[in-house]
């Protein structure tokens, strides 16, 4: 073992978590990294999401490093375009770039000999002693499986792929789906088309989150006094963590039932015509699905261009959309948004860690990892939003730095010595997946519906606990959760 060690580190992803992993690694004296990032420019889902009124439904001054305020935010919810530039700064400001590789999607990684050698499409890409992915959870947008559906005469967009010199104006425009992405893109767009039709398959609990402009007047504030950004902060952090978060695992019954009356008295009070008011009612809990917070949705579904259609699709052809009552819905475009595939695991990658195992046959079961963040048999490969990662209705950046901030303890472990290899005890891990297991079913996403969380095992793969739990958790690693090993270590 060797003091000191300077790491060779492969962080995967060069989106709002691999910047941060990449800052966090520099702040510790690591700088030998390597950023590998499969597109041709940084940013992430926030690079990759160009649909129209595309903004974040978490306030801007939450949805921020916490390290980096920014005095600016034109919105409570900024734009997609304008959290991008933020990123943009910070990954120029902190000299991100100069790590990155772009063009360069990691296909295969093998643990061999104490290191991670990795490939790419182009061939083998070096080897490291730390991996870190940062991949982002909704990365892989999901077709739905409608008969016809390349039939269509017209565009069909995935809102994850949308092309933003798409021309809408004057068109008879369908879309499917009507989550936290389809809500965000009817008010955006419904006096610009000739028509509009929601094809809604499930509706939605959406609770009204005004996105008001920032005054110039609070502006002038937020750029004098970091305190008075730090105190928004903070008070998001609690609105958002320990009620909303809070709410939805059983942990605050006062906060709950507020979001239920205020959902209900959305509904009631936006929508004047009974029979659609009731076609838009869940049947299910508010909040067993993530909790749409909407400037706007009913109110634009209520325009007299736009139509709700509850009928079932029968099928797609190229003047439109059939449904199952036989009715033709005559349109020239169509937008698809119908959400992710959330349980890609490590894909593309092939991950081969101790013992030959991959990571495919060791999660054959369902993905887990210790804290979301570390795997048994896969040393020195961390994750940050792996499986059971907190995801909801508050801030992912903030579960990034809570998991970035328990890495980077481990990895100055390895630096020093102390650890020079290490993965999470299978028994820890078990140990945690039976705690999580009991305590799932007290969360209202356990209540009966449909919803993206769950697996493809039928688990609810997220974290079941509050938020602050989380924090507690993630706080300072207990090497006594981890094997370790020695490595030999080049001089
Ligand atoms: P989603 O919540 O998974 O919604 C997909 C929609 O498509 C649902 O309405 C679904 O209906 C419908 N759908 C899918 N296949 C269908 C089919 N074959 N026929 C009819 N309808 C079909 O996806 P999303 O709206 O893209 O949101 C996913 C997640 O992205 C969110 O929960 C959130 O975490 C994140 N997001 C965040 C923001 C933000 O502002 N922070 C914005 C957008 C997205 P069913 O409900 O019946 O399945």
């Amino acid at each position: 073992m060797k003091p000191g060690r300077r790491l060779k580190v492969a962080i995967i992803g060069a989106g709002a978590s691999g910047i941060l992993a990449a800052i966090k690694l520099q702040e510790i004296g690591q700088d030998d990294i390597r950023i590998f990032e499969k597109a041709a420019d940084m940013g992430g889902t926030w690079r990759d999401n160009r649909y129209p009124g595309i903004a974040c439904d978490v306030p801007s001054h939450l949805y921020r490093y916490s390290f980096e305020a920014n005095p600016e935010w034109s919105r409570v919810c900024a734009s997609g375009d304008e959290i991008w530039a933020y990123l943009r700064d910070v990954y120029e400001r902190y000299d991100v770039a100069r790590h990155v590789a772009f063009g360069s999607e990691v296909t295969k990684a093998v643990f061999h000999d104490g290191r991670w050698e990795l490939e790419t499409e182009k061939g083998a890409a070096g080897s490291y002693d730390v991996v870190v992915t940062a991949m982002g959870i909704l990365r892989y947008p999901l077709y739905p499986d409608i008969k016809g559906l390349t039939d269509f005469s017209g565009p069909a967009l995935h809102s994850a792929r949308w092309d933003p010199e798409t021309d809408l104006l004057g068109n008879r425009v369908g879309i499917i789906g009507c989550g936290s992405t389809g809500t965000q893109i009817i008010p955006a767009i419904v006096d610009k088309v000739r028509s509009l039709t929601l094809f809604q398959r499930t509706p939605q609990w959406i609770l009204r989150l005004p996105n008001t402009p920032i005054a110039e007047e609070d502006k002038a504030i937020f750029r004098r006094s970091p305190e008075a950004m730090q105190q928004r902060y903070d008070l998001l952090a609690h609105e958002f963590n320990s009620k909303f978060a809070a709410a939805v695992v059983g942990e605050n019954e006062r906060a709950y039932a507020r979001m239920v009356e205020r959902c209900e008295e959305h509904l009631e009070s936006s929508v004047q015509d009974p029979e659609l008011r009731a076609k838009l009612r869940p049947d299910y809990k508010v909040g067993c699905r993530r909790l749409i917070l909407s400037d706007g949705f009913y109110e634009a579904i209520q325009r007299p261009n736009a139509r709700l259609v509850t009928e079932t699709i029968s099928r797609v052809v190229p003047q439109g959309i059939r449904t199952a009552n036989g009715e033709l819905h005559e349109l020239d475009m169509l937008i698809l948004a119908t959400g992710y595939d959330a349980h890609a695991g490590m894909s593309p990658m092939t991950i081969i860690g101790e013992n030959g195992v991959s990571i495919d046959e060791a999660w054959a079961d369902g993905a887990r990892a210790y804290l979301g963040v570390a795997a048994p048999g896969f040393p020195n490969w961390f994750m940050i939003g792996g499986p059971n990662s907190p995801i909801g209705n508050f801030s992912f950046i903030m579960t990034a730095e809570t998991q970035m901030g328990y890495i980077v303890q481990l990895i100055a472990r390895i630096v020093s010595g102390e650890a020079p290899s290490l993965a999470p005890k299978p028994k820890v891990v078990d140990d945690f997946y039976a705690a999580l297991a009991l305590q799932m079913g007290n969360t209202i996403w356990a209540s009966g519906c449909r919803n993206w969380y769950m697996n493809k095992q039928g688990e609810i793969a997220s974290w079941p606990w509050t938020f602050d739990h989380f924090r507690t958790m993630l706080t300072a690693p207990d090497l006594e959760d981890f094997v370790i090993t020695d490595v030999k270590v080049a001089s």
